[in-house]
């Protein structure tokens, strides 16, 4: 199950943010079309992300079936000890694979979860190191202010990813958030519900610019054998 990363990382990760920041210096007319094409790029690797972890087929056999099919409550003892003796024995990123399918039945769940639970993951595993790589690329090189905006909005696109899914399964949100969508900067639940519909299309949640390139991909992946229908659900 996710969970919320240590309050040091939360720290680390903040000073980091503000350090690159303070690297991108002046702002100027290039920061606008960087921070745009960063928001895309956001998106995409969000589609990307999300339709390889539908697809990867989870570790048969151990009981992530019996788990992913259970029918009686989720607060049962019974259920609650079939999660602990099973969950163990997959690895933190197979974890995460779970939690991907799992969203399908349950997609509410994803938006009832607290703030610092959803985006924990991926400040643990990918925005932290990229935050302190970026870091020293900005010490030992002179990158340009533009480039490190890009940098910096592409992370805080990434990070919110799993936010942003969230938002589009709960009706009462920030206001930024509404705004941001009256823009076109973020997606609209309608239109990721063409997503829980298929499970074949539109699997970017940030602002859904990516979904061409992304269906494309998988339709590729899918006629290559890539991807297949097997691994949405464990067995
Ligand atoms: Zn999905
Ligand atoms: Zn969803």
């Amino acid at each position: 199950m996710m969970k919320a990363a240590p309050w040091p990382v939360m720290a680390l990760f903040a000073l980091s943010l503000a350090l690159n920041l303070w690297f991108a210096g002046v702002p100027d007319w290039r920061w606008i079309p960087a921070a745009l094409a960063a928001w895309y790029v956001a998106d995409l690797l969000s589609g990307l992300t999300h339709m390889y972890m539908d697809y990867r087929p989870c570790t048969p056999g151990i009981g992530l079936d019996r788990l992913f099919h259970y029918a009686g409550s989720r607060e049962s003892t019974d259920y609650l000890a079939l999660r602990d003796r099973v969950m163990p024995r997959i690895s933190p990123f197979e974890r995460l694979v779970y939690d991907f399918k799992n969203h399908h039945p349950r997609p509410d769940a994803l938006g009832r979860r607290p703030f610092l639970v959803q985006i924990g993951s991926t400040i643990l595993f990918v925005s932290l190191p990229m935050s302190l790589l970026l870091n020293v690329l900005c010490l030992a090189l002179a990158v340009p202010g533009w480039l490190v905006v890009a940098a910096i909005v592409l992370l805080a696109g990434g990070t919110l990813a799993q936010y942003f899914h969230g938002t589009l399964h709960r009706a009462d949100n920030p206001w930024i958030v509404d705004a941001m969508r009256k823009l076109g900067l973020l997606m609209t639940p309608q239109a990721h519900a063409l997503h829980h519909a298929t499970l074949r299309r539109d699997f970017a949640t940030n602002n859904g610019w990516s979904n061409p390139l992304v269906n494309a991909v998988f339709g590729l992946a899918t006629r290559r054998g890539w991807l297949h229908e097997s691994g949405l659900e464990p067995r």
